[in-house]
């Protein structure tokens, strides 16, 4: 059965709908008075006062389609056929009412009787101390015990930061010896492409407090998450998330811009995926009120821009195709996320204008990047100065990720210490000289175009430094 993934969206919180859960629309992708996290990365983060008592859930029961962000998975995107950095999460939520066995048949019904997947293909996990999943999957459901894979904590034990976590079940499904690695342990888990993890089923069982202990709730909750891109990927039988129907007609316009074609190179097709990738992701971003900046999540913003930028400039694109490619995003989206349309014009003046930014110093800050480059290789050495880094950084406008990346490419490194101490040299001076006008990433012009009601926490450099991880 083939569905598009705006029907699919549909199906399934009309099904949970059906099945008593309160239905509401995705959160904003800024988490909301919790400081613990720059990006929601997850359906039950919005939720998380419900989780833990402090809060009164309209209902018991609840279903989303969340909005994502996973900077930690920005590596991976292009790369395997399922990372995306912005993605949507499908999740039903069960505040203290129904516990394993309620969700697992709940997700069971969904995917084999309302989206009808082969049973056959559908391959569940579970954390290996768990015996009560394994038998409700085993007894339950009715699957072979040989088909029930085991998994470690990596995999299936689900926590962010502190508040509620707990062992999951995850739902894998096996698109084949084609897909695979070919090794014959190829299972659940296994990192390459061939067993597709769509679904997770996390049970929360505990609270974890600041000191990293483990209190059991007295009602533990359910938390599921089901990535919206893969489960169609698998409903359309495409070979990765970026031809599904929603997503493929944003990289036609990549592709149709920068007058390549898909599927020729490796290099190409992975910078195409990043564009698509992370054009989406800007445009979602800017909607939801986050302005390019050099500080937490301003400072992703600009990261994914000024990375995807650069990917344009590999792919032969000049001029601001961003803000060209918006349009794209919008058509495919703007029916399901109205912000989107009714903010348009905001969002094109905003990335345009960052992109604009970014042009003028892109193509020096590349050629000084490649003398660099050159300079280090004659001399035998492998490593670029932290002050040549920071040059580009603070003249060109390179993300530090960004120069890591190139280097990257040629494998060589950098000297993080030596940045970090040039960063620090500069933040000192600015302190010297406040007032004389810091730079915060945008013009005067689009500032005067920010809503009201906008206000941003400031969640310093430190604190993005001193996490590593942006989740
Ligand atoms: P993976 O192991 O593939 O990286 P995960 O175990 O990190 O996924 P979870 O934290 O369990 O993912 O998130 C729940 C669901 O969200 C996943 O089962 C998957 O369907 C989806 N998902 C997670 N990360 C991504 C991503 N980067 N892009 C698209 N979908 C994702
Ligand atoms: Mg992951
Ligand atoms: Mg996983
Ligand atoms: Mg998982």
């Amino acid at each position: 059965k083939s569905m598009g993934l705006n029907e699919i969206r549909s199906a399934f919180l009309k099904f949970y709908e059906s099945k008593d859960h309160y239905v509401t629309a995705s959160y904003s992708l800024v988490p909301q008075g919790d400081k613990s996290l720059l990006l929601v990365n997850a359906g039950m983060q919005p939720l998380k006062n419900y989780f833990m008592g402090t809060e009164v859930p309209p209902k018991p029961r609840m279903a989303t389609c969340q909005k994502c962000i996973r900077t930690g998975d920005i590596e991976n995107v292009g790369i395997t056929a399922r990372h995306a950095t912005f993605f949507e999460m499908l999740g039903n939520f069960s505040f203290g009412d129904y516990f394993k066995r309620g969700s697992i048949e709940f997700g069971w019904e969904f995917i084999t009787e309302v989206l009808e997947l082969p049973i056959e293909k559908l391959w569940p996990s579970v954390y290996y101390e768990d015996e009560d999943a394994f038998e409700i999957w085993r007894d339950v459901i009715g699957i072979p015990e040989e088909r029930i894979t085991r998994l470690g904590k990596e995999d299936n034990f689900w926590e962010i930061g502190t508040g509620p976590c707990g062992p999951c079940s995850e739902i894998y499904f096996d698109r084949g010896e084609a897909y695979g690695c070919g090794s014959p342990d190829c299972k659940p888990g296994c990192e390459c492409d061939r067993f597709l993890e769509f679904w997770n089923h996390v049970f929360t069982q505990y609270d974890k407090d600041d000191a990293g202990v483990y209190h059991p709730l007295a009602k533990p909750n359910i938390d599921t998450g089901m990535g919206l891109e893969r489960i169609a990927c698998i409903m359309q039988d495409v070979d990765t998330i970026f031809e599904v129907d929603t997503i493929q007609s944003i990289l036609s316009a990549v592709v149709e811009k920068a007058g390549v074609k898909y599927g020729e190179t490796r290099k190409q097709d992975t910078s195409i995926r990043i564009i698509t990738d992370h054009v989406k992701a800007i445009t979602f971003m800017v909607a939801d009120g986050i302005m390019p900046n050099n500080e937490g999540r301003g400072y992703v913003l600009r990261r994914l821009l000024r990375r995807a930028a650069r990917h344009a400039r590999l792919l032969g694109m000049s001029g601001n195709v961003l803000t060209e490619l918006v349009d794209a995003v919008l058509e495919s989206y703007g029916p399901s996320y109205n912000n989107l349309i009714e903010k348009e014009a905001y969002i094109k003046k905003v990335i345009e204008n960052e992109e604009m930014r970014f042009q003028m110093t892109i193509d020096q800050g590349l050629s000084i990047l490649n003398e660099a480059i050159d300079r280090v290789k004659d001399n035998g050495e492998t490593v670029l100065s932290g002050e040549d880094a920071f040059k580009l950084y603070d003249t060109y406008g390179f993300p530090l990720e960004l120069t890591k990346e190139i280097l990257e490419e040629q494998q060589l490194s950098v000297d993080e210490e030596a940045f970090n101490t040039e960063m620090a040299k500069q933040k000192e001076r600015a302190r010297t000289a406040r007032g004389a006008g810091e730079d915060l990433g945008w013009t005067t012009d689009a500032l005067s175009e920010l809503p009201k009601t906008i206000t941003s926490k400031f969640i310093g450099y430190d604190y993005f430094k001193s996490t590593g991880e942006v989740l």
